[in-house]
């Protein structure tokens, strides 16, 4: 991958010595230097297999078992959790209807019995006097009323959403993108805001970062550890980070988060 020339610069170091293009970016070299460029090919291409074989153990695992899929497992949450609403609604609407029938029956079964004694007694004793004959009319037009009151009972249906309605929202935005707007203005020269002292997953290092956040009211960025499986906080001028989720291994626990790429965070300071 390179030619030796005759002398020249190095880019490296300056120093004009006999020299070695690299054909792929045309520019020269020392030996020292030239093998060091070549080192750092190697070490980044190192670097593109290392992400290649998280990639791959991802997808593997999306591959084989999609129902494990977050979003899944909060569609399957939210069906049950509708499911046992609609259950509870259905239960106490029909404990209403068991009470409101039951108080009925009992109560007018002990006016029927005691109507029904009355009238027999008042046959045996032959005594039909106008005013009682009233009085057993007026009982049992009660009675009449009090069963017609019974079907007086129906069921209303409010058409207002009662089951939050969830639908699936895909976004044509990369998953990779922040909420840095396209048209920011960007220094000349970066600085090192997180990590910078080679991959890991010390405080002050980062490994895979996917995904970064930058809150400008707080001067603080989030940056989702794909690697790591965690979210971490750098403030403006921190020389290490500071775990806000994850960081415990990938998994489902609650102390836990399964290769993040993304972070957004809302202004109640809650991590997604
Ligand atoms: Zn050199
Ligand atoms: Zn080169």
């Amino acid at each position: 991958m390179a030619t030796t020339t005759d002398k020249a610069h190095c880019i490296t170091c300056g120093k004009e010595k006999t020299s070695y293009k690299c054909e792929d970016c045309s520019q020269h070299f020392c030996a020292n230097h030239l093998a060091e460029h070549q080192q750092t090919l190697r070490k980044q291409l190192d670097e593109v297999e290392d992400r290649q074989n998280l990639f791959k153990e991802a997808f593997n695992q999306e591959k084989m078992n999609p129902q494990k899929h977050s979003l899944m497992q909060l569609v399957n949450k939210w069906e049950q959790q509708s499911i046992k609403t609609i259950q509870q609604t259905a239960e106490e609407a029909r404990q209403l209807l068991i009470q409101h029938t039951t108080e009925y029956i009992n109560q007018t079964e002990v006016k029927l019995t005691k109507f029904t004694k009355q009238l027999r007694q008042i046959r045996e004793e032959n005594n039909v006097h106008e005013n009682i004959v009233n009085q057993f009319k007026q009982k049992i037009k009660e009675l009449e009323v009090e069963f017609d009151r019974l079907s007086n009972i129906s069921i209303q249906e409010d058409s207002s959403l009662f089951i939050p309605k969830i639908s699936v929202v895909i976004s044509s935005a990369s998953l990779s993108i922040s909420n840095v707007p396209s048209d920011a203005k960007w220094q000349q020269n970066g600085i090192i805001v997180a990590g910078g002292i080679g991959v890991g997953n010390g405080l002050n290092q980062l490994s895979n970062p996917y995904g970064v956040y930058v809150d400008d009211d707080d001067q603080t960025i989030y940056v989702a550890e794909y690697a790591n499986h965690r979210i971490v906080e750098w403030k403006k001028g921190a020389k290490n980070g500071q775990v806000v989720a994850g960081g415990n291994g990938p998994g489902n626990q609650n102390n836990q988060l399964n290769r993040p790429r993304n972070v957004i965070v809302d202004k109640k300071n809650d991590c997604f």
